[in-house]
């Protein structure tokens, strides 16, 4: 068993995770939950400078939107597609004979006005584009949604679904630059502030296809993408639990978010991966929150 599937498997036992027999989809219990709520708060209180509009989302999206994101060019294998049965009474009696019989009864299944979420500040970009030209400083908006994305596995810090908070900047491209570099430069203090060893680095993205590799060099050459590594699954390879992304004027672009002068607006974004700050949490102080360090607990109101 690897080192990852091991900590997965403890903190199971534990009962921390609650298994429904998929891998990468967990319930998680009291203490989990306690954790996870006290660093959600504490996630409001260091960015309470940015003054930002909250918005929250369900873990579902319009799939229009989805599709003009562009997220099927380069993440196509980790895209979650909301399907339903919409026939008749026939077809409803050939499914559930499907479903006694044990064959596949997904055949007839069509797809939906909704895609699972993939990533939590997707939804936004739309609903602010139609508010008209942003006003003169721009916006800053945090949001938090449950996202998915098909990479079954026991690692326990590669969630099919989990939850995505985030601090998104739209304006010029320094006003954006300016939000990554400052949150960029929190990096090693949001570490400290948890007791993490946390790192950070250019992220390495798992494109799609022959194309993927180029992609995710250009990503890396541009430094558009940055991650906050930690130690949770396994030991020698330290799992992203934040991102500092800059989108440059893509979404501004794809949907038409323009400024106060009609230039296009670009966009960037700080996110955090709240399962897998929780699981370092317990990774590196033990299962019994009562036990962290006193700085610690004090950081996330324990
Ligand atoms: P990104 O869009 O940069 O891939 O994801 C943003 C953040 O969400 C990541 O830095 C990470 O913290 C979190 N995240 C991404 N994929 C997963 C996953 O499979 N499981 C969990 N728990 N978090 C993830
Ligand atoms: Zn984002």
């Amino acid at each position: 068993m690897s080192d990852a599937a091991a900590f997965g498997a403890e903190l199971i036992k534990a009962g921390l995770l609650l298994e429904t027999g998929v891998p990468g989809l967990y319930g998680r219990s009291g203490t989990f939950e306690a954790v996870h709520d006290g660093l959600d708060a504490w996630i409001t209180r260091i960015g309470v400078a940015e003054r930002a509009e909250i918005m929250r989302f369900p873990p579902a999206m319009n799939r229009k939107r989805f599709e003009a994101s562009g997220y099927m060019r380069g993440f196509p294998q980790l895209a979650g597609t909301i399907h339903c049965f919409c026939g008749d009474e026939r077809e409803h009696r050939a499914l559930l004979a499907c479903i006694e019989t044990g064959q596949d009864w997904t055949a007839g299944q069509k797809a939906t006005d909704a895609v699972l979420t993939p990533a939590a500040c997707y939804p936004l970009y739309p609903i602010l584009a139609a508010r008209g030209p942003l006003p003169p400083g721009g916006a800053t908006i945090d949001v938090m949604s449950w996202c998915y994305r098909h990479e079954p596995s026991d690692d326990p810090a590669r969630l099919q679904s989990f939850r995505m908070r985030e601090y998104v900047r739209i304006g010029r491209p320094e006003d954006v630059l300016e939000f990554r570099q400052r949150w960029l430069d929190q990096a090693p203090v949001i570490g400290a502030a948890l007791g993490l060893p946390a790192l950070t680095d250019l992220a390495n993205d798992p494109f799609f296809g022959r194309t993927g590799k180029l992609k995710a060099d250009s990503q890396r050459e541009q430094g558009l993408k940055f991650e906050l590594l930690i130690p949770v699954g396994s030991a020698e390879k330290p799992t992203a639990c934040m991102s500092f992304n800059y989108h440059q004027d893509l979404f501004g672009t794809l949907c038409g978010l323009t400024l106060p002068d009609g230039s296009t607006a670009h966009t960037g974004c700080v996110g955090f991966g709240m399962e897998r700050l929780v699981m370092a949490l317990f990774r590196h102080h033990g299962f019994t929150p009562a036990t962290w360090p006193a700085a610690v607990r004090a950081t996330l109101s324990l």
